[in-house]
């Protein structure tokens, strides 16, 4: 008798997440199972549930980032050293799988993340596929999985960046923040959160977040922001003043747009300088359209602003290691973690939608 395993499914858009019981799939040659320790619950997870993001095959199991330990292996697993995994070490794991490093994307334009082969666990593979999400008492890792030793880093450390970590660490290297540069983060979810650190580590003398509700922005504080605005007491002329206050006169060296909210685009562009740089990173699902002044907002302010879409192994396996070193990681520490089993998903969704609460987390061993 095969072992039985939980996991928590979306089964169709907009429909509530369900407690299901499955089989453990048949390994095959060098895949493994991960026993789950923490999964997240992100921005991305909620829009999953509402139905908001092509191609995704429901139902499915979230979860994107996950840790856990090695319960099964069949085969051979080994880390990018060279070195083979055994059966009881802690890991997380790239959630993109398949990229196929072989097709024009990945060759001639060098943009991995824009291959047509990938998969993302918990995301475009479905429940049909496998047991391919972290909301769950295991995962199945298929073969040419990339996984991460974590054996030097703590569970909670590692999850409270999450997959916002490596998202974030692609968005301020492609801002190419200068050293003493003033940057403005739009957003205080996970993502802007990590924005804030990685800039200030990256070289910023000022960092300016806005965002809400309060919890949030004092979360960006506690984590390093110089100053912080509630947009839902601003309008965004108050916004714009607010932004001029603090560079002055000027706008932004750097905005990074890390909100999900199509306006919040256009605001970045009008909140740097003139010759700044715009990162909008938070436009990962489909919000709708927006418009905006080609002369007055890009042309003739010289703005360079660029998509950021998704992160590749190199961004995961560097938060990795920023999160193996207890003093570089510290202030993530400081970021309020809120764990759910997997009978309470929704009540996950609910807290994370409403941005009550700064980074939810899903825990297995939490009883049902
Ligand atoms: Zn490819
Ligand atoms: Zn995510």
């Amino acid at each position: 008798m095969p072992n039985k395993i939980i996991a928590a499914v979306i089964p169709a858009p907009g429909a509530a997440v369900e407690l299901r019981e499955v089989d453990e799939p048949e390994l095959e040659p060098n895949s493994a199972m991960l026993a789950v320790e923490l999964s997240e619950v992100c921005g991305t997870d909620v829009h999953l549930q509402q139905g908001r993001l092509a191609g995704v095959p429901y139902p499915l199991v979230p979860g994107h980032v996950s840790v856990g330990r090695l319960a099964k292996i069949r085969g051979k697993l080994f880390d990018v050293d060279g070195r083979e995994f055994e059966e009881g070490d802690r890991v997380t794991f790239l959630d993109v799988h398949r990229t196929c490093n072989s097709c024009w994307q990945c060759l001639v334009a060098k943009s991995t993340t824009r291959c047509p082969a990938r998969k993302v666990y918990g995301i475009t593979y479905g429940f049909g596929d496998t047991l391919a999400g972290g909301w769950a008492e295991q995962i199945y890792l298929k073969p040419d999985t990339r996984c991460i030793r974590l054996d030097k880093v703590e569970t909670e450390r590692f999850m409270a960046g999450g997959c916002a970590l490596p998202t974030a660490l692609h968005a301020v290297e492609r801002a190419g923040i200068s050293i003493g540069a003033t940057v403005l983060v739009l957003g205080s979810g996970p993502v802007g959160l990590s924005c804030v650190i990685l800039s200030l580590m990256r070289g910023a003398l000022k960092v300016l977040c806005t965002g809400a509700p309060d919890a949030r922005l004092e979360a960006a504080r506690a984590v390093g922001a110089h100053a912080t605005l509630n947009v839902e007491k601003h309008t965004t002329e108050e916004r714009r003043a607010w932004v001029l206050s603090h560079t002055g006169g000027r706008g932004a060296d750097v905005c990074i747009e890390a909100t999900g909210a199509p306006g919040a685009v256009v605001e970045a562009m009008r909140y740097a300088r003139d010759a700044g740089t715009v990162v909008v990173v938070g436009q990962y699902t489909d919000h709708g359209e927006v418009a905006f002044n080609p002369h007055a907002d890009l042309n003739r302010k010289h703005l360079d602003v660029r998509g950021c879409w998704g992160s590749d192994f190199s961004h995961f396996y560097r938060g990795a290691q920023l999160m193996a070193d207890p003093a570089r990681s510290e202030p993530w520490s400081r970021l309020r973690l809120e764990r759910y089993g997997l009978a309470q998903a929704n009540d996950a969704l609910a807290a994370v939608a409403s941005g009550h609460a700064v980074k939810a987390l899903i825990d297995p061993a939490i009883s049902r």
